[in-house]
């Protein structure tokens, strides 16, 4: 904890005052737990940051990690102190009793109340959706702001593996694009991973930037549209996945004709070492489909040959059978998914399958979306 009442009731902030004053405070001074008002102890030591502690084991300890470490600590201050020279009205660690939720910050804004959760350690999915419910059912809108992984580096555009966790926070422009913020408390800068693109699993390509805390605002500055340029590398990035999958796939299936990819692209006259370029494409709401675009896309045409239909001639029924034969989540978005991709090919018949670059309409269809649509 980085802040306990005084005898007076009122708030006493350790990371206010030195190490010297802090020393006399704690002979001269007691402190009580905001939740449970039993004494608790002020610890200074040379290495951590001040901070609060129980003095005897009870339930509060329980209900409300102690043992936080310094990065914890470090980043709580940097972000209450940053907010609060924005002028905005913000409480330090408040309890709130109706919740039984103790949030890292609360902002209080108009008459919108937005809880601050700067998270260092892992937090299990149940955890995180019991408090996120928490507060959302009391009308109070969470921020999960994740402390920068160690692996985060360099900045430009590259690969980016994002948690289960992490993925829960994405959060989306007002134009629609991907993106996600986390806190680095040991630069003080917040990191950007822009305009994501998803690639398979927990892999995404996306732009890194970095924003000192001095620099940002709340709530936080949205980031900006890659170029058609910068598209042309997300593009040789995703199609050398594609390209790595085709090769995985080949030597390592065990399933040998019975593997529905490797029948669909043998059965189409697909040369494994060189796909179509209309298969292995990026689609919005492609996330919901947890395989290899260039995989899904394969099968999805075999199928449509069977059927004698095109893509974009599928109906719902159709692609909900689609759906469930391979064991897929059948999901509104998993659906939109197919569309989309149907909806991306049907453009290019209609001009006589002229399009050197298909990624010209990748690009339209999951970034330039003020221009096209
Ligand atoms: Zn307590």
């Amino acid at each position: 904890m980085l802040m306990a009442y005084n005898e007076q009731q009122q708030i006493f902030l350790p990371y206010q005052y030195s190490r010297e004053a802090l020393q006399r405070c704690r002979q001269q001074m007691k402190f009580y737990c905001p939740q449970c008002q039993q004494p608790v102890q002020l610890k200074i030591g040379k290495y951590n940051i001040p901070h609060f502690a129980h003095i005897a084991t009870n339930s509060c300890i329980q209900l409300f990690a102690e043992g936080e470490s310094k990065l914890h600590l470090q980043g709580k201050i940097q972000l209450f102190e940053w907010l609060k020279n924005l002028g905005h009205t913000v409480k330090l660690e408040p309890f709130l009793r109706k919740l039984s939720q103790r949030p890292d910050m609360l902002l209080i804004k108009e008459h919108k109340q937005i809880a601050i959760e700067f998270q260092c350690s892992t937090i299990s999915h149940e955890k995180w959706l019991l408090r996120t419910s928490g507060y959302e059912k009391n009308c109070i809108q969470p921020l999960w702001l994740f402390q920068t992984p160690q692996k985060q580096t360099t900045q430009g555009i590259q690969k980016i593996s994002i948690s289960p966790i992490m993925q829960k926070v994405i959060n989306t422009t007002a134009l629609g694009l991907s993106y996600l913020v986390t806190y680095d408390a040991n630069t003080s800068r917040f990191i950007y991973w822009a305009n994501l693109l998803y690639v398979h699993g927990h892999t995404f390509i996306g732009k890194v930037q970095e924003l000192t805390i001095h620099k940002q605002h709340f709530p936080f500055y949205e980031p900006k549209t890659i170029t058609k340029e910068e598209f042309h590398f997300y593009w040789q990035l995703y199609k050398k996945y594609c390209k790595q999958f085709v090769y995985q796939r080949l030597f390592h299936s065990k399933n040998g004709v019975q593997d529905a990819f490797l029948r669909s692209s043998y059965e189409l006259g697909f040369a494994l070492t060189r796909m179509p370029d209309y298969v292995g494409v990026p689609v919005k709401n492609g996330e919901a489909i947890p395989m290899f675009s260039i995989e899904w896309q394969t099968i999805l045409h075999y199928y449509c040959r069977r059927l004698q239909l095109a893509p974009h001639e599928l109906d719902e029924r159709n692609i909900r059978l689609f759906l469930s034969h391979h064991h897929i989540e059948l999901t509104i978005q998993a659906v939109q998914a197919i569309k989309n991709y149907g909806m991306m090919l049907a453009k290019r018949d209609e001009k006589d399958n002229r399009f050197p670059d298909i990624y010209e309409q990748v690009y339209a269809h999951l970034f330039a979306i003020d221009t096209i649509y």
